[in-house]
């Protein structure tokens, strides 16, 4: 994925301080040749793939100047987003991940939708890039003129990726973009991440082990809209189907869902295109069904709290440890309370305090 034309990363180190506080950073100059917000709203909004390229390209640049601008053009977004259809897939590398998307985007464009994929990949700071990268990925849709593939931006945090992801998300709507398929490479915490940005969440398996030996952790199971047994195909046909069997007596096990949906176990081979008609098929009914019961406007709403307070958290943690001032309360109240001199209560309102005032 690393390959494509409109891919573009932000070589910029996580973990700086939050841009509303760096006031220092603030006073850089953006740099020229910029064009104007209006330029890249009106372009978005036309659908043009490579200034969409460019305006993510601002997203995930950690320069003030660039925040700044990427987020009126956010702004000018918003009232254009919010209509497509969020499907999150994961599973463990080697599943068929990338294949599965190529099979599923391709049966997208063919209906004439337009399809986003985009990546959360928080291990691809430690490869310099994608571990994704090194494979060539999604060879059609990749070159499909109704296809916009981004990957993830490299040398990030997970917070930082995933806060990225949304707001790329929001602009891919703003371009028509109907379908946003986000993926995660199926390691660490990314599987919480993408559940709490998607409207349905899809788990690609294996034919055969249980979850433990696929490497799948506790509750994603739980939390998955479809389960799909993929590498349905040759001498594996049969053994997917007994997988499919056990997934759906265990998932029978499960309490009902919060949405009245019960997740369904398919298998598919996305290497020979089998199943993935169905596949949708459940995502268009999960649509309707929780479009009807208002369970589809409740999710994305509670997403929305969810982000904001997620967001405050981050960003004034951030900016303890890194606003010089604060660091340096930090520390020394820190050492109070390790010495008893203060209690962690008393530490914890001193250095609230100090940031109402200072601010
Ligand atoms: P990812 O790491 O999860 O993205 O997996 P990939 O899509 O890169 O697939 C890993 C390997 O499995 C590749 O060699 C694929 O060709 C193969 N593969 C993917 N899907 C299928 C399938 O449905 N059937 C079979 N037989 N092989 C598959």
């Amino acid at each position: 994925m690393t390959k494509k034309p409109n891919s573009d990363r932000s070589k910029s180190k996580s973990g700086t301080t939050p841009d509303f506080f760096n006031k220092k950073a603030a006073g850089r100059p953006v740099p020229k040749r910029q064009k104007s917000t209006e330029t890249y709203v009106r372009g978005i909004l036309n659908g043009d793939r490579v200034t969409l390229g460019q305006a993510i390209t601002l997203i995930e640049s950690q320069h003030p100047g660039h925040q700044e601008k990427a987020q009126s053009i956010i702004e000018a977004c918003l009232p254009h987003a919010g209509k497509s259809f969020r499907i999150g897939i994961t599973g463990t590398p080697g599943v068929g991940k990338s294949s599965f998307i190529e099979a599923l985007g391709m049966y997208l464009v063919k209906q004439e939708k337009k399809v986003a994929v985009l990546t959360i990949d928080p291990t691809s700071q430690k490869n310099h890039g994608s571990i994704l990268g090194d494979k060539t990925r999604m060879q059609d849709l990749s070159v499909h003129p109704n296809a916009f593939i981004r990957p993830s931006p490299a040398g990030d945090s997970l917070g930082g990726v995933a806060r990225k992801t949304r707001e790329t998300m929001i602009l891919c709507e703003a371009a028509g973009y109907e379908e946003i398929i986000v993926e995660t490479v199926g390691v660490g915490q990314s599987e919480t991440a993408v559940h709490s940005m998607v409207d349905f969440f899809l788990l690609l398996l294996l034919p055969g082990a249980g979850d433990e030996l696929q490497g799948i952790k506790r509750g994603i199971v739980e939390m998955s809209d479809l389960i799909a047994i993929n590498k349905a195909d040759g001498d594996r046909i049969t053994i997917a189907r007994q997988s499919q069997k056990a997934y759906k007596n265990a998932l029978h096990l499960l309490p009902a869902t919060d949405s009245g949906w019960i997740p369904p176990v398919l298998t598919c081979s996305a290497l020979e295109t089998t199943g993935i008609q169905e596949i949708w098929q459940s995502c268009s009914d999960y649509r309707k069904m929780t479009a009807k019961n208002d369970f589809f406007q409740q999710k994305r709403r509670k997403q929305a709290s969810y982000w904001l307070h997620e967001r405050i958290q981050n960003d004034l943690r951030l900016h303890l440890l890194t606003d010089p001032t604060m660091k340096d309360a930090l520390e020394k109240i820190e050492a109070a309370v390790l010495s008893y001199q203060k209690t962690p209560f008393q530490g914890a309102r001193e250095i609230i305090q100090l940031l109402i005032k200072k601010h």
